[in-house]
This record gives structure tokens, C-alpha cells and sequence, in this order.
């Protein structure tokens, strides 16, 4: 093992590590004199408890695929990964010293986001970091980014590349949504014409395409990896337009429906007729066997209710459950498929449309999803704290990074929002300072509204995403905004090296 030595770099002139640029942040981080290179091959590596530790991720993430070996002495290893039980959830401890580097943690999280942080430290094309002690831990428990693979398809290597992204960004969920009135995109094998048919129903050429149980598996395995949970999302009862191309039978009047270029349709899936309950629920039984996640998404936002009202299946139900009107009978269809879940140890996420008004009772395996902060600020997020319920905050104003930076197609000026506003303003930000152990977290979310297709995904997402990250992880008080733009920029040849080009921050330099 070379050690090189502090002085001889500094004569050097040409290494420069700025250990101090981390997104997120760390809790605490020390400087000290001296580096650390790994240039002996294997590199050793005393592993504690094998179960806890990613081996394949440090492996490949953050030595460049080097050989490794692991040995049963710590004393004698470059790399040390130690058991901590006193470290808090996620949490890590990490110490680079001339000789060594050490990594203590309580859990597989802490191993994985310590290993994302050496990849940001790790020098260009080296196995080289600067010597730094850093403790650090999350802020919040849910730090989530929701994609939107229904309005547009990505190829399974665009998923893996976003899965990717929110564990670099040290997320823990991947929100996926997979059901649009534009698209179906998750294999179902009792109902195959859900992707025969449903997955072609746009007419954009990445509009085609569904994900096979077989790519689901494998991106559950690449995720789980990575500390990521995917939690997929079936919407309903509405934005179902694809699932009705396929099966008209699920509607209110068995008929075929219009497929929406942008927005919804009034064609839902019907609440009264036992048959769409039944397939609903065979479903979400298959999502149940595909997706280890304890929660899954059922949707629930923007349910135009006229067809509803015109069902005579839908009246019937209403009527023989004593419910009032429609958004009775869709807390009771929520209820239905929430309660469903229930049976199987899961949770059901719904976004906050569901208790905009109280009803028909949800049970109590419910978690609210916060988003409509333009049309009505906090009512949801009031409401399920009102009612019990955990919150998952996505404001639209500013998690939403399809809103751009300046307006694009649909998205008028009151759409758009900039670096700063997502820094400084953030209502789900504020609502996470509350310190209720209701509000679980945040998750930022990439709607592809409007054609918004692969190759545009970076340039939404960054750099504000790295505003959102810092909320969701960094513990302690956030850097004046002017410090977080700074690193902003330092940071920007490191994101771009690992794939990710930068969108405009600001409409003018600010
Ligand atoms: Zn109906």
C-alpha cells in the first residue's frame, strides 16, 4: 500500500479535492491533513456482518470495480466496515485516514449512503480521498422521487439510471407511477390485455411499452441494492383511460373510451359493478407478489365523478351503503382496495384529493400523499393530520420538477419556479419542520405531462432536485442560499461525470 504524502500533493499542485462539497450535506464533516489512495490490488476489506453490507455496490459504485478481498482482521484491512448499534437509522459514520478507511453503521442504509458519499468524495478516476471524518444522518424518514412512466415510457436502463440518481441523492423511495389514461406499463398476467393494449394506446413514439414481471424483478433486486424501495402506484378509480381501452367492461357503461393527449377524461372505473372491484383487486394482488414494498400507491386524484352519477351499478352501491354522494362512494372504493391491502401487511398510499372532504371511513392503513398546494394549499396535509393519518409531502409548489423553469408548452408562467424558490420557499420543506411524527417526509415528483420524454428528464430534475435532497436529508439547518448555490456549481462536473447534465436554474442570472 503507497501512502502519499499531504506535502507532496501540495507541491504537486494538480490534486484538488474539495471534501467539503457533499449534496446532500452532511451532519457534521472535519478536515484533516493527508490522503488516502487505494492503488495495491486487492484491496482489503474486513466486513463485520456480510448481511448488512452491499459488497457488489462498493464494489461497483465506488472502486471502479477493483479487486477486492476480504480478510478477518480489521487491523489489517484498507477498508473497515464496522457494526454501530448506537448509530441512528441511516445514519454513518465515516473516517478516511492516511491508512485506512473506516466505516461504522447500525443498519444496510447506513452502509449504503456512506458508500454514496465516498463516491462524491472519491477524486477523479482514482481511489483517492482526501482524509475527512464525517457523521452524518437523515433528517427525515421518507425521501422520496416519484417518476411518471404512464404519460411517457423509459427503457428499463432509464429506470435503473433514476434508481440510481435517489440513491446518490441518498433517497430511500422510488415512487413509480405506472398507470395513465395514456398508458399501462406494468405487466398483470391474468389480465394481458392491460399491456397488449393499454401499453400502445398514445401516439407518441415513446409512449410504447411496458415493463415485463421478469424487468420488474430485476429492478426491485437493482433497487433493493441501493437502500431504494420502489413503491409502484396503480391509479384509480380515475386516469384509467388505458385500463379501459383494454377492458371497456370496467367502466360505468362497457363502452370504449377517448384517450386523452393531455389531462383526464370523465371515463373511470366503475364503483358499483363487482367485477371491476374483483379485477382491481386481483391486481393489486399480483403487484402485492412483485413488489416487496410494505406500501403500495392507489392514486385516487382527479376523479371527475358525472359518469358516476349516471351508473345505475354506482347508484345502487351508494345507495345500499347509505352514502351520500360520489366522493362518499370513492372513499368507500378507496376504503375497499386500502382494506384489501390490509389483508396482506401492506399500507395504501392516496393522494390527498381522498380527504379533501370527511366521509365514508378509510381504515386505518392509510398514508396521505400531499400535492395540490396550488388549488388548496394545505387542506390535505390539515386534514389527514386531523384525522391520524401519516403525510408524505409533495406540494406541487416546489416539488413538482416538470413545472419548468420558464414556460413550456402547458406550463404557463404561474408553473414555473427556480432554484431559489425551491430552496427557500418550500411549503413541504416547512411542513417538515413541524416535527409531527405524522409528516413522514418529502418525495419530489417528474410528471411527463406534455411530452416531457427521456432525454429531458436531467435537465428538469437539475439542478433544483439537489434543493429537495438537501431538505429531505441534511440535518441541521440549511446553508444560507447562497453558500447551497455555490456547491450547486462545484458539484456540477461531478454529476455530470455520472451522467446527469444540468437545466437552467434560474430564467436570469440571479
Ligand atoms: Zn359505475
Amino acid at each position: 500500500m503507497k501512502r502519499i504524502l499531504f506535502a507532496l500533493i501540495i507541491l504537486s499542485g494538480i490534486i484538488r479535492i474539495n471534501a467539503q462539497t457533499l449534496i446532500p450535506s452532511p451532519e457534521q464533516l472535519i478536515m484533516a491533513e493527508g490522503y488516502f489512495e487505494l492503488d495495491d490490488t486487492p484491496i482489503r476489506i474486513y466486513v463485520q456482518d456480510k448481511r448488512l453490507v452491499p459488497m457488489s455496490l462498493l464494489r461497483t459504485e465506488m472502486l471502479e470495480n477493483t479487486d477486492i478481498q476480504t480478510i478477518s482482521h480489521p487491523n489489517k484491512a484498507d477498508i473497515r466496515l464496522q457494526i454501530e448499534k448506537g448509530i441512528p437509522a441511516e445514519g454513518y459514520r465515516l473516517s478516511i485516514t492516511s491508512n485506512y478507511m473506516e466505516i461504522k453503521a447500525a443498519d444496510k442504509a447506513g452502509f449504503v449512503y456512506a458508500f454514496q458519499t465516498l463516491r462524491q468524495l472519491r477524486e477523479k478516476n482514482k481511489n483517492l480521498w482526501k482524509n475527512v471524518s464525517i457523521s452524518d444522518r437523515p433528517r427525515t424518514k421518507w425521501r422520496g422521487f416519484m417518476l411518471d412512466s404512464g404519460r411517457q415510457y423509459q427503457s428499463v436502463t432509464t429506470i435503473k439510471k433514476y434508481i440510481d440518481m435517489a440513491s446518490m441523492l441518498k433517497m430511500n423511495i422510488f415512487h413509480w407511477h405506472l398507470t395513465e389514461g395514456l398508458g399501462w406499463r406494468i405487466e398483470i398476467k391474468k389480465y394481458p390485455q392491460l399491456t397488449q393494449k393499454g401499453a400502445f394506446v398514445g401516439k407518441g413514439k415513446e409512449q410504447q411499452g411496458f415493463y415485463s414481471q421478469e424487468d420488474i424483478r430485476e429492478l426491485v433486486r437493482y433497487a433493493e441494492e441501493r437502500n431504494i424501495t420502489i413503491v409502484p402506484e396503480i391509479d384509480m378509480p380515475g386516469h384509467a383511460e388505458a385500463a379501459l381501452a383494454s377492458y371497456p367492461e370496467l367502466g360505468c357503461f362497457g363502452l370504449p373510451v377517448e384517450i386523452p393527449r393531455t389531462g383526464f377524461t370523465k371515463n373511470i372505473f366503475c364503483a358499483g359493478k363487482e367485477h371491476t372491484i374483483r379485477v382491481l383487486k386481483d391486481v393489486l394482488d399480483e403487484m402485492c407478489r412483485l413488489f416487496p414494498s410494505p406500501y403500495i400507491h392507489l392514486g385516487g386524484d382527479e376523479v371527475p365523478k358525472e359518469n358516476w352519477n349516471e351508473c345505475p351499478d354506482c347508484q345502487k352501491r351508494i345507495a345500499e351503503h347509505g352514502l351520500n354522494d360520489t366522493h362518499n362512494l370513492q372513499l368507500w372504493f378507496s376504503a375497499e382496495m386500502a382494506k384489501h391491502l390490509k389483508k396482506k401487511g401492506k399500507k395504501a398510499i392516496f393522494w390527498g384529493d381522498v380527504i379533501y372532504k370527511t366521509g365514508y371511513p378509510l381504515p386505518d392503513n392509510v398514508i396521505i400523499q400531499w400535492w395540490n398546494y396550488r388549488s388548496q394549499k394545505d387542506l390535505a396535509l390539515r386534514n389527514a393530520l386531523k384525522l391520524g393519518y401519516p403525510v408524505v409531502c409533495s406540494s406541487n409548489y416546489y416539488n413538482y420538477l416538470n413545472f419548468p423553469v420558464t414556460p413550456w408548452r402547458g406550463y404557463k408562467e404561474n408553473r414555473t419556479f427556480d432554484l431559489r424558490d425551491a430552496y427557500t420557499r418550500n411549503p413541504s420543506y416547512q411542513a417538515t419542520q413541524e416535527n409531527n411524527p405524522l409528516i413522514w417526509g418529502m418525495t419530489c415528483a417528474l410528471w411527463t405531462d406534455d411530452g416531457v420524454t427521456e432525454s429531458m428528464i436531467d435537465q428538469r430534475l437539475f439542478p433544483r432536485i439537489l434543493a429537495l435532497t438537501e431538505q429531505m436529508w441534511h440535518y441541521g439547518e440549511l446553508a444560507p442560499f447562497e453558500v447551497f448555490h455555490q456547491r450547486v456549481n462545484e458539484m456540477k462536473s461531478w454529476f455530470e461525470k455520472e451522467g446527469h447534465s444540468y437545466g437552467q436554474a434560474f430564467t436570469t442570472t440571479p
